[in-house]
This record gives structure tokens, C-alpha cells and sequence, in this order.
């Protein structure tokens, strides 16, 4: 269901993509800091330097349970020729050692407990006679037979191996993964500076929609578009608030966006931007905010509209309404909302991986616009290479399409047609193919 028109009579006012995603990100900044605790500020962006207060770990330790000796008491070691020292004690991990580990004596140490200042090396229970002796806990031994010769700082974990003190271990604008949260937990922090999920208002209009659990009714279907726009907003890091249906007046849209404005930060509609006689929502940008309407040379989803609303208490709110067909609600979010809202949650990495594909089939773009296909890509390891089928029918509410997918392959604004087995770019969004072109690219280094 193509509408083939002559490029000549595109309208004048379309623009790229890029010029219309630089205009709507000139309007978004990172929101402020708020304290949260570690596990709550997982996928949010640091928004402040952290600094080591102290030394991690903070003090030596033993990497392995055995004896803490002097390895030069251990000089010359074998199986055959094994030396003998005496035992003064048992630590655990937790607890430390006041007394002295003199020359020829060893001290019984567990994994994680600190080294006595005078030991230097550990020689692990299994390169001493520790198995071939009763259980400590029945009777402790009053020496050991030592089988090696231990380099000085063998199984030693060195104070500030991992961090030292007054480091800066974590720069502001760090994305906070799983590893991060357990780094700021080895500094002694349980919470930290971040900046805030934007809160986002998602607001459906159109006669037409109803919320899934009614029932159906002659000339009505579902709203989708309010809950894939949610679920959207969830993946990258907002908190959504769907709020009910504005039907296709201006009193309606009007009183919905008021309501959303008490406190969202940005306010995503669907729907009412294009030309139809009820398409209201530009019309209560138009009257109530500062407004932008674009046709924006992709496909789909071409009509966008973005404004600014001021709220009662000064502050300024953007608003984007996006297409109302639901693939193009989605693509338009991808392209536009999903960058302003990495960049109010102080994220730039809002570009998807960009990788050349071989085209198993034709990518036709009849007019001129860039065309977002949807496309599962998969990776061929023997001809390293990636290879771009379509998802089958490419209309903008073909919805399912957007399931079957895990990239957009893109035909070009000045491209007629990409061919089969020609290349094109491909925008990958599953990681798990991103990282599986990555390690055919360079294998792994070796691991210790
Ligand atoms: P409009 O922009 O209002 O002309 O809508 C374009 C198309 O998208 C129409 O076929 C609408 O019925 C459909 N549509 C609009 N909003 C939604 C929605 N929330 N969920 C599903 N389809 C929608
Ligand atoms: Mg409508």
C-alpha cells in the first residue's frame, strides 16, 4: 500500500531526520541529581565524580586459605626436600592477627583475612601436608610441612589492588550497570548522586480507541499505541503514566494535557498530527504552546509535531505528538523521544549500533523519504557477514512487524531501491547480535 509521488512534489517543508532530532534535542537537558540507594540507581547516569575514600581492599589479604610464612623460609622447597615451620595461630576472614609471624613460623590463614605485617606470602593448604593431618578443629597442628618454595607476595592480595585511596573510580556520566552498584558498594556509599528518570505523560487520542479489557465495538479498536509508547519509555529509563483517552476535540486534548502537565517533565501524544479533519492535537499546540509541525523525510511515520508548554508553575514542559499508525508511533519514538529522554537522563549513547548488511531481498523506497525497513538481521560467522531480511509486510500498521524485528535496514532518501545482495546499513537493536558480530570481528583476549 504504497502512494507513489514524483520526488518534484514532496512538500517543501520536509526535513531529515537529523535536522528535525537537533531541533527537538536542543529543548532537552539532563534533569537534576537526586540521591538514591545503589540498587535503585541501576541504569541511570552518575551525576557526579566518585572518589575513593580509602584504599580497596584495605588492607592485604590472602587469596587463598593456607599458611602466611616468610617466603624466605620457604627458599628451596620441594616435595622432596620440604621444610618444616612452626604454627602460631589460625585466622579466619573478618578477624586480624596482633601477634608477630617470626622466622620460622607460619600463620593458619582463611581466604579474605588479612595478612600479618610479617608474613609475605601464602603457600595454599594444598602444597603442605594440611590433608594428610587430622582436622584442626580436633586438634590444632603444631607445624607444617611446607612443599614449595613461595615467591614474597604469592597469593597476596595487595592493599588497593583495586582501588586506591582518593581515586576517582567512577566519572561523572558513567551509565550504572551491575558491576558499578557493586563498586560503589566496595567504597562504603549506599546511595549515590544521579540524575532522575524524566517522568513522561503518554496521552492516545482519536474516537476511534479503546482501552483493552472494554469490549469491542463497531468502528472502534484498541489503543496500542499508549501502551507500546509506555513500554517504550520504560525501556530506556523513564517512568510512563498513561493517562485515558482524549477523544478528537480540542476541549478534550486540552484538558488531558493539562492534566499530564502537573507533573510530567515531557508529554508524548499519538495520533491527530497528520491532515484529517480531526486531528486536533496540532491545533491545541498551536493555540496553547510554542509549536513545530514537520513532515520529516521518513517513512513511516512522516507527520511530527513538537512544542513547549509552560505550566502554571513556570516550568516548561516538551510535548512530541507523534503519528497516531502504530509502527510509526514506535519508529518516531526510536528516532526522536528515545534520544530526549537518554539526554534528560544525562545519556548520549542513544545512537543504535550501525553495521552494513547484505540485503536477502528488495528494500523499495517508492518516494523519496528514508525508508526504515524492519528487518531481522542474523549473523553469517562463516562469510562475516551480516545479512537483512524484511519482516514481511512493511504497512505502518502492521505492528507485528515491529515484533519479528531486531534492526531497521535503511534505504536511503536518494536511493530508489536497494537489490538483492547489495549492501545497506542496518541499526541493530538486539545486543546479543551486536556482541556476536563483535567477537567474530576480534577474537576474546585470553583470560588469566
Ligand atoms: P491519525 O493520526 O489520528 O490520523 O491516526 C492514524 C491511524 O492510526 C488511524 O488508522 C488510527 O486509527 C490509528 N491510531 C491512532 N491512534 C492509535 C492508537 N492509540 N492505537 C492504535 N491505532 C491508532
Ligand atoms: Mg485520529
Amino acid at each position: 500500500m504504497t502512494t507513489t509521488q514524483p520526488r518534484s512534489i514532496l512538500p517543501a517543508g520536509m526535513i531529515s531526520v537529523e535536522k528535525a532530532r537537533a531541533r527537538i534535542l536542543a529543548h532537552f537537558a539532563p534533569l537534576p541529581a537526586v540521591e538514591l540507594p545503589l540498587v535503585d540507581a541501576l541504569g541511570l547516569v552518575l551525576a557526579e565524580d566518585v572518589r575513593a575514600g580509602f584504599d580497596v581492599p584495605p588492607a592485604a589479604n590472602t587469596s587463598m586459605d593456607g599458611y602466611a610464612v616468610r617466603a624466605a623460609d620457604t627458599a628451596g622447597a620441594t616435595p622432596a626436600d620440604p621444610r618444616t615451620l612452626h604454627v602460631v595461630g589460625y585466622l579466619a576472614a573478618g578477624s586480624a592477627f596482633a601477634g608477630e609471624v617470626a622466622a620460622g613460623e607460619a600463620l593458619r590463614i582463611m581466604t579474605g583475612a588479612p595478612m600479618p605485617h610479617s608474613a609475605d606470602a601464602v603457600v595454599p593448604f594444598e602444597e603442605t601436608d594440611e590433608q594428610e593431618r587430622g582436622r584442626w578443629t580436633d586438634a590444632p597442628h603444631p607445624t607444617v610441612r611446607i612443599d614449595v618454595a613461595a615467591r614474597p607476595g604469592a597469593n597476596v592480595r595487595n592493599a588497593g589492588e583495586d582501588v586506591r585511596a582518593g581515586e576517582r573510580v567512577l566519572p561523572a556520566g558513567t551509565l550504572l550497570r551491575a558491576a558499578h552498584v557493586g563498586v560503589l558498594a566496595s567504597l562504603g556509599l549506599d546511595r549515590v548522586g544521579v540524575h532522575r528518570r524524566p517522568r513522561v505523560a503518554v496521552i492516545s487520542t482519536g474516537d476511534e480507541l479503546l482501552r483493552p479489557g472494554e469490549p469491542l465495538a463497531p468502528g472502534k479498536i484498541y489503543d496500542a499505541n499508549a501502551f507500546s509508547l509506555a513500554a517504550a519509555v520504560r525501556e530506556c529509563g523513564g517512568e510512563p503514566r498513561v493517562l485515558d483517552v482524549a477523544r478528537d476535540t480540542v476541549e478534550a486534548v486540552t484538558a488531558r494535557i493539562h492534566d499530564a502537565l502537573r507533573e510530567a517533565d515531557v508529554l508524548i501524544t499519538s495520533a491527530g498530527v497528520s491532515r484529517g479533519d480531526f486531528d486536533v492535537v496540532k491545533d491545541v499546540l498551536a493555540r496553547e504552546g510554542e509549536v513545530g509541525f514537520w513532515t520529516v523525510r521518513m517513512r513511516p511515520g512522516k507527520p511530527l509535531a513538537f512544542g513547549r508548554f509552560r505550566t502554571a508553575d513556570g516550568r516548561t514542559v516538551p510535548h512530541l505528538g507523534l503519528p497516531g499508525n502504530p509502527v510509526s508511533a514506535l519508529m518516531t519514538f526510536e528516532l526522536f523521544a528515545r534520544p530526549a529522554l537518554f539526554t534528560m537522563l544525562g545519556r548520549s549513547d542513544w545512537q543504535r549500533p550501525v553495521a552494513r548488511a547484505v540485503a536477502a531481498e528488495r528494500i523499495v523506497n517508492p518516494d523519496g523519504r528514508r525508508f526504515f525497513a524492519r528487518a531481522f538481521v542474523s549473523f553469517d560467522s562463516a562469510a562475516q557477514r551480516y545479512i537483512a531480511r524484511l519482516t514481511g509486510p512493511q504497512g505502518s500498521g502492521v505492528l507485528t512487524s515491529m515484533t519479528l524485528a531486531n534492526a531497521y535496514a535503511i534505504c536511503p532518501e536518494d536511493v530508489p531501491a536497494i537489490e538483492p545482495g547489495e549492501q545497506c546499513d542496518v541499526w541493530l537493536f538486539d545486543e546479543a547480535l551486536v556482541a556476536a558480530a563483535a567477537a567474530h570481528a576480534a577474537p576474546a583476549a585470553a583470560d588469566d
